[in-house]
């Protein structure tokens, strides 16, 4: 007999699962002749294809038996050791090679951290605006997102220690903030030092873990690189979240974990019901690049090819929107966030740009409110030179004319 009716059956979780914007830009990003600043994947040409390559045919070669086995839940122990090492010596970071956990991209660290934190109901505060993934996994374990508004220095900690105040007089404590410290998604608004100072302060206070995604911190363009909160954190409520995607290849799916003992064994538990490891050759290459110094190298390369694609997005944008416009000024990762005058509609604009065929990501789908109805997101990672000299200008005549009728 078919089975007729599986939602009857789902779990109260999976009802909680909601379809992200990612599948919705996936399909704005195919469409042909599209001109998109909507994608924000790494570009292609920064790929070491060829030198991945080889390090897979010689890590085969040589001991192929290995490189094919299942690995470690916790993940591969040298890869740890090297982490362990880059962190203390690049980021003032002291965390044993046992206060790693590798993770299948930082979406899985961030989905085990909520696995083994968060019940339904929990309060969990978050970025207005926030990466959408992120929220949603929240969301998905029964987290209840409430927004704190971000502004050019990251999120607004002054506001959030009234909220935290008002939420413990309503008797909801808050069980941790998700936080994007550097270059955020979308907003590419970096976390001011005294704020993640606060943060921390405040997570004393009011018995909250800090939930820390940074994914593009590495690409800094310019400006000195921030201690992460981790390295601020005295006390064991921060889990880190790390990932190579935007280094080396978010297909690889690389990244860690990192943080208290206890948190982290409690994470491995949670891994092992989720995928037993980590793809064990991904690391194996990921070891190779690190020991060869190519994935350093490559990190430079990086940054040197966003900045430019930053400088050109900005200088564009400075020249053709109207003065009413309003845009960040990221020092580094892939977005700058658009906010036009009230009363203005993103997703209006994005109809009328999709007839054009371009392609951005309007701003509500980053808010867990329903505020936001008037920004929009532009990256410009993964869109050629050509298409952000056609996209910015031809954006600019339709926000113009909006404005003028
Ligand atoms: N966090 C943020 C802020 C992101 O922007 C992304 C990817 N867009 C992720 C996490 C997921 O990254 P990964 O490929 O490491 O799972």
């Amino acid at each position: 007999m078919a089975f007729q009716n599986p939602d009857a059956l789902f779990s109260e979780q999976a009802h909680l699962m909601k379809p992200s914007a990612i599948g919705e830009i996936h399909k704005l990003l195919e469409a042909p002749g599209m001109r998109s600043l909507a994608g924000a994947w790494p570009s292609p040409s920064v790929f070491k294809t060829r030198e991945i390559s080889d390090i897979v045919l010689k890590l085969l070669a040589a001991n192929g038996d290995h490189a094919l086995q299942y690995g470690s839940t916790k993940g591969y122990l040298e890869l740890r050791q090297c982490l362990s090492e880059m962190a203390e010596k690049k980021e003032d970071i002291e965390c044993s090679p046992d206060q790693i956990l590798i993770t299948t991209g930082s979406a899985q660290g961030l989905d085990l951290a909520c696995r083994i934190f968060i019940d339904p109901g929990d309060i969990v505060l978050v970025g207005l605006p926030s990466y959408f993934g992120g929220t949603g996994t929240i969301a998905s374990h029964g987290g209840i997102n409430v927004g704190i508004p971000v502004d050019e220095n990251g999120i607004e900690v002054e506001a959030m220690e009234e909220k935290l105040a008002l939420l413990k007089k309503g008797n909801k404590p808050v069980k941790a903030v998700y936080v994007i410290p550097n270059f955020q998604n979308p907003t590419g608004t970096t976390l001011a030092l005294s704020r993640r100072k606060k943060l921390l302060e405040l997570a004393d206070r009011y018995q909250f873990m800090i939930f820390e995604d940074d994914p593009y911190g590495e690409l800094r363009f310019e400006g000195q690189h921030l201690p992460s909160l981790l390295a601020l954190d005295k006390t064991g409520c921060v889990v880190h979240f790390r990932s190579t995607s935007k280094t080396f290849s978010p297909g690889m799916r690389v990244a860690w974990a990192a943080g208290h003992t206890d948190v982290i064994v409690k994470m491995e538990l949670a891994k092992q019901c989720s995928d037993i490891s980590t793809n064990t050759l991904s690391q194996l290459v990921l070891l190779e690049l690190i020991k060869n110094g190519s994935f350093h190298n490559g990190i430079k390369k990086n940054i040197e090819y966003y900045r430019q694609k930053r400088d050109l997005t900005l200088d564009l944008i400075e020249k053709h929107f109207p003065k009413q416009v309003r845009w960040t000024k990221p020092s580094g990762g892939f977005f700058t966030f658009i906010t036009l005058p009230e009363g203005l509609s993103a997703d209006d604009l994005l109809i009328d740009a999709l007839k054009h065929k371009i392609a951005f990501v309007s701003g509500p789908a980053f808010f867990v409110d329903d505020s936001g109805k008037n920004t929009f997101r532009l990256s410009y990672s993964q869109a050629s030179s050509e298409d952000i000299m056609a996209v910015i200008p031809s954006l600019a005549e339709l926000i113009k004319d909006r404005i003028t009728s």
